[in-house]
């Protein structure tokens, strides 16, 4: 099944009140965090209730879920047209892969790359690496452990390509049909806005983000951006 990943409409409405919302649950949130470290290590180093102990462990770990969250959704609501350079796909995706090799190597991925010679791109650098790397991080999950990851660039037209490929668990029409809506996510620790983000920075840059997934055999997402 194929398609134009969109960011939904359901944005829009949730809109500037929600992330300032977002922005304003950052600050006590660390607080919080900051007093369960400190239980944590002094239960640590006074030996204290193995129990409790066990349960402010589990309370740090969600307070960082939620951080998690109001990372991805606040870097959604951020404009990222501030400071567009030209620069090379080829390179980012070659820092990329430097970061992302170790996790290849643990999941037993092959990364295979083919890239083109390519002319620049007017782009946000830091906003389209964080789209980059959304894509293979979903990728490798879906991968989960062996498989193929295959990034190939090239020029089509217009614009400048990068497709991100992966063997992996697929999607169906339905589960395309969803990707871009913000939260949807079929991944027990997901945040469901990886593609939201993803799209806006693409769409903000002009270009067209595409899906094409076959169920159990595996996905490649199209990145498009004009020359
Ligand atoms: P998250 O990764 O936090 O779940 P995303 O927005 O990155 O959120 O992805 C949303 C959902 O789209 C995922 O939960 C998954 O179901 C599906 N998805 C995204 N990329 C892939 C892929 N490469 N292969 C299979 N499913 C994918
Ligand atoms: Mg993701």
């Amino acid at each position: 099944f194929q398609r134009e990943i969109i960011q939904s409409e359901k944005l829009a409405v949730v809109g500037q009140l929600a992330a300032a919302t977002a922005h304003e649950i950052r600050n006590p949130l660390t607080s919080i965090k900051g007093f369960l470290q400190l239980f944590e290590h002094r239960f640590k180093v006074e030996q204290g209730n193995a129990e409790i102990r066990e349960y402010t462990r589990i309370m740090v770990e969600e307070v960082d879920r939620m951080e998690k969250i109001i990372r991805d959704f606040l870097l959604m609501t951020k404009p990222s047209d501030v400071t567009r350079e030209r620069a090379d796909l080829n390179g980012v995706i070659e820092r990329l892969l430097v970061l992302v090799q170790n996790q290849a190597t643990l999941r037993n991925i092959n990364v295979v790359t083919d890239l083109a010679e390519l002319p620049t791109v007017l782009m946000h650098k830091e906003a389209i690496q964080q789209v980059l790397l959304n894509l293979m991080q979903n990728a490798f999950e879906a991968m989960n452990i062996t498989g193929t990851l295959t990034i190939h660039t090239r020029v089509e037209g217009k614009y400048v390509i990068a497709s991100i490929q992966d063997t992996g668990i697929g999607m169906t029409e339905e589960e395309v049909a969803n990707l871009g809506s913000p939260f949807y996510s079929t991944k027990t620790e997901g945040t469901g806005l990886g593609l939201t983000v993803s799209s806006k920075i693409i769409r903000e840059h002009g270009g067209i983000l595409d899906v094409q997934s076959t169920k159990g055999q595996g996905t490649t997402i199209t990145v498009k951006l004009p020359k």
